[in-house]
């Protein structure tokens, strides 16, 4: 499999010519972004060299070939998440941008910009918008502006001691006045799971609206968003094996239908007059502007190479890494795992803080052995600082790692306790 990968595949070919495995990068960053197959690579190429023109836009057959591609890839991504139809994907930049689609929508209809149907997102004082502690700031700041610009309350879910929280702890933050409850299906610094499903339940018995982010679940296990029930989903392509500046927003088409568009221009609309302007419905609606043609065709790949594959596959797969990884850390005196030590309860990556030593001095002496991680807050400062630390060293994986990569890592953190004079008893 590495080898449908250019960037493994020069990374093995370097260690069987025989040189030093510190050499050889172990790529556990997944998380962070994740690296493109062949495939990825070629549809992307393919499409500029041969098809490049702007979608939906004149009449010519290039734009033709050039949307089919483009909206080709809109009904891939859809069915890989369950969407009933494709007009339930909206193009965005990233995660980020798609959540922010999502506050600043509401903003919007909070301030007579709205549509048919956007009363549903009125919002004031005495609201509360529910989030969790352990938020990426990515689903935690564009809450907060919203609360700011509409009074609403923003309140939270907290974690417990190991950075989880259980669908008691929501029942107990849910309240009656709760009108948007979102959160990360999972964890980007604990790689806890969510119970979404159960999570919706609650929401809605209380009308509230759901938004999932799931840019750390969509690339690593199964996802369905029409089961879980959720109104919103959030997630990035570059974490997918594909394309950076191409992300997901997914909507029912209810609540896509009711949102306003954040941003507006060309291309989004129906009859525009020097006062007034109409807008198209979902999902052109939210796409104003030259649209990214060659991310969402790589992204389309991208889909069409995990199916392949096929995601319980990698699921399973990926599940024997995380519980390498959780046991290697475990048996490691002096490091401290971030998260449910169950790993039936989290997927794709394992933080931890070894004490006496900075994030900082370990992730540096982890680049030194060639492992590549991450470290840091992982935008995420407010769990860290419930967690009593400021950061931590998180190492993730994809369907490419090997055993290899994780037991280099478990062995690099047991060598920088030691290269750092750290006193633990084995
Ligand atoms: N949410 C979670 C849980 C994430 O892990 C990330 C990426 N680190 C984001 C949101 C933001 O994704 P992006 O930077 O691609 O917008």
């Amino acid at each position: 499999l590495r080898a449908a990968f250019p960037y493994f595949a020069a990374i093995d070919e370097r260690a069987a010519a025989g040189a030093a495995a510190a050499l050889a990068p172990a790529y556990l960053d997944s998380a962070a972004t994740s690296q493109r197959p062949l495939a990825v690579l070629d549809a992307e190429r393919e499409f500029l060299a041969h098809s490049n023109a702007a979608v939906h836009r004149g009449t010519s057959g290039a734009v033709g070939a050039a949307t089919g591609a483009f909206e080709g890839a809109r009904s891939l991504v859809a069915e890989f998440v369950g969407a009933a139809t494709p007009e339930q994907i909206v193009w965005a930049e990233n995660a980020t941008d798609a959540l922010n689609l999502v506050t600043l929508g509401i903003a919007e209809a909070n301030l007579g910009n709205g549509v048919a149907g956007s009363e549903r997102f009125a919002l004031g004082a005495g609201d509360e918008i529910l989030i969790t502690q352990a938020e990426h700031h990515a689903n935690l700041i564009p809450w907060q502006r919203l609360a700011t610009k509409t009074g609403a309350t923003l309140t939270y879910i907290p974690v417990r001691e190991d950075g989880t929280w259980t669908i008691d702890d929501a029942r107990a933050a849910i309240t009656e006045r709760t009108r948007f409850f979102a959160f990360a299906h999972v964890s980007n610094v604990t790689g806890f799971v969510a119970p979404v499903a159960e999570l919706v339940e609650l929401a809605r018995a209380v009308g509230a609206v759901t938004v999932l982010d799931a840019c750390q679940s969509v690339p690593h296990i199964p996802v369905n968003f029409a089961e879980l029930g959720v109104d919103f989903a959030a997630f990035s392509g570059h974490k997918m094996l594909g394309p950076n500046g191409i992300g997901v927003l997914y909507g029912t088409p209810e609540m896509l239908s009711a949102l306003p568009a954040a941003r507006t221009g060309g291309s989004a609309i129906t009859r525009v007059t020097m006062e007034t302007a109409e807008f198209m419905p979902p999902p052109l609606r939210f796409e104003a502007g030259t649209q990214p043609v060659s991310q969402v065709v790589g992204l389309g790949a991208a889909v069409g190479f995990l199916t392949k594959i096929g995601m319980d596959r990698i699921a399973a797969r990926e599940h024997e890494l995380v519980e390498r990884l959780v046991a290697g850390i475990e048996e490691l005196p002096g490091v401290r795992l971030l998260g449910p030590s169950d790993t039936s309860q989290r997927i794709a990556l394992t933080s931890v803080a070894v004490e006496g030593l900075h994030a900082h001095d370990l992730g540096q002496y982890l680049d030194e052995q060639g492992v590549l991680v991450r470290v840091g807050h992982h935008c995420a400062q407010p769990l860290h600082r419930a967690l009593g630390m400021a950061s931590s060293t998180r190492a993730s994986v994809h369907v490419t790692t090997t055993e290899d990569e994780v037991d280099r890592f478990l062995a690099a953190v047991r060598g920088a306790q030691q290269y750092f004079g750290m006193e633990v008893s084995a």
